[in-house]
């Protein structure tokens, strides 16, 4: 549905009016489109460490426009703050005050990125004080920032730096127009694994990936990413939406399987559609899913129950039978869609809040399953989206939901759509188990 308030604020009289009154100004966001530079403007890797110069010198190599230090009144692409030896809080001073002095400069759509290590394996206080101030310091930037821009972390835990290829890889997706509606988080990398594709435009070339739920909203929308990105396509949803799924699936030279991912042979028929038309299964994305709202106290059991089936126990089902499976051992790769219902809660939503908080428990529980055959589980964790499902909710609830994000506007089914394609992709081959929210920083749930 379009966001009419966003294109009236965006107009002439509408953005002078809305100054006025202190109303909200959504900017227009930059998105992703094949051939566009990756960032607007001039880098500043910011830091005094090995690892800062590394970086800086692999983003030279990008063929980006580095600087170690800011030019005056140069306009800015993105700013990296490279934190990866902290010991203490004083030792955030530098760079931080140094960010602070360009952050003017930086252009609308800009980028702001930290690479810190997690506060959980410091090993004195005063370094895990550091660590965890990163994460206050970079979400309420991340709130300061206008004009589109976004501020995100990468986490390295121990044995990674700077330039481990996932920890490029998320510098690379943070930059990008791909994470235009992913602000104030952060992502974890946790190993070595993962390469940069040789074709950035088609990071997912050669891949068959199996798409749920892609029949219509946001499902058909990762289909056509993950098809853009290079990947060859199953679509699966259920036999009523049959010629949906047909027309989407035709648009994206993929095939269609009708399916109702609650079947207990659900999993067998996904992996053997896909061996037997695809020659072989990298990547499933769970992302059929429903909702059936009621205050708990009107709660009956078929909403329950339909939800739970299909948001959670479905995926469960299905995931065993692909770990089970010996077609799903090169790489693999499953990126299942949660909820940002199911981290701060949602009235009228306990059993969708539920089956998405079991989402999240399921991916980080699964990751350890996944690594012998060097694969990964993740999750995105959606906010507002633009869809079929947040159109039916009534207006003045809408409206108010949009807005309550750093960049003040619902996202787009494709925001959701970058994001698994990203923890799809080789470059991701070291982040595991982690949940990144696609919310525009939603100011509920933190
Ligand atoms: P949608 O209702 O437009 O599409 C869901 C698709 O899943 C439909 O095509 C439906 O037929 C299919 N499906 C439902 N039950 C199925 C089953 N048993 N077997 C196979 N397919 C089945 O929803 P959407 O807005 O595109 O949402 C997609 C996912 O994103 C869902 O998991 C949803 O919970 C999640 N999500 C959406 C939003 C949002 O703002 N729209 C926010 C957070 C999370």
């Amino acid at each position: 549905m379009a966001d009419t308030y966003a294109q009236l604020v965006n107009s002439g009289p509408g953005r002078n009016l809305a100054r006025k009154l202190g109303l909200p100004q959504p900017a227009v966001l930059r998105r992703y489109e094949p051939g566009q530079p990756l960032v607007a403007g001039p880098v500043v890797v910011l830091g005094d460490t090995a690892g800062a110069d590394k970086l800086a010198a692999e983003l030279l190599s990008w063929g980006l426009d580095v600087r170690r230090h800011a030019v005056p009144a140069e306009k800015l692409g993105a700013i990296i703050l490279v934190l990866d030896e902290l010991g203490h809080p004083a030792d955030l001073e530098m760079p931080v005050l140094a960010a602070a002095g360009s952050l003017r400069d930086l252009r609308a759509g800009g980028r702001v990125i930290t690479l810190s290590r997690p506060a959980g394996e410091a090993s004195t206080p005063e370094a895990a004080a550091a660590r965890q101030g990163v994460d206050g310091f970079l979400r309420s930037l991340a709130k300061e920032l206008r004009a589109g821009a976004t501020g995100n972390g990468v986490l390295l835990a121990d044995g990674t730096t700077s330039t481990s290829p996932s920890a490029l890889g998320a510098v690379r997706f943070f930059l990008s127009a791909r994470s235009a509606f992913v602000d104030g988080q952060f992502l974890m990398v946790s190993t070595e694994d993962g390469a940069l594709p040789e074709d950035v435009e088609r990071p997912l070339a050669g891949k068959v990936a199996v798409v749920t739920g892609a029949a219509r909203g946001i499902g058909a929308q990762i289909a056509r990413t993950l098809h853009r990105d290079g990947a060859t396509l199953v679509l699966v949803d259920i036999p009523g939406a049959g010629d949906q799924l047909a027309a989407v699936a035709n648009e994206v030279h993929g095939t269609a399987l009708q399916l109702d991912i609650t079947g207990a042979d659900a999993g067998r028929r996904i992996i053997d559609h896909a061996v037997q038309r695809h020659g072989r299964l990298d990547i499933v994305v769970h992302n059929a899913g429903v909702t059936r709202d009621k205050l708990l106290a009107n709660m009956d059991q078929a909403r329950w129950n339909q939800v739970i089936n299909i948001n959670i126990a479905a995926q469960l089902r299905i995931n065993q039978a692909l770990l089970a499976s010996e077609h799903f051992r090169s790489s693999p790769r499953i990126v299942s869609v949660a909820s940002t219902s199911g981290i701060a809660g949602n009235r009228g939503q306990t059993n969708y809040a539920a089956s998405k908080g079991g989402v999240m428990g399921m991916v980080r529980a699964s990751a350890p399953l996944l690594t012998s055959n060097g694969g990964t589980i993740n999750a995105v964790a959606p906010g507002f989206i633009e869809t079929d499902m947040t159109a039916r909710i009534p207006f003045g609830v809408r409206e108010v939901a949009r807005r309550l994000n750093s960049l003040q506007q619902g996202g787009l089914p494709s925001d959701v759509a970058e994001a698994i394609a990203f923890l799809a992709s080789d470059a991701a081959g070291g982040i595991n188990g982690e949940v990144l929210r696609v919310c525009g920083q939603n100011l509920v749930g933190a």
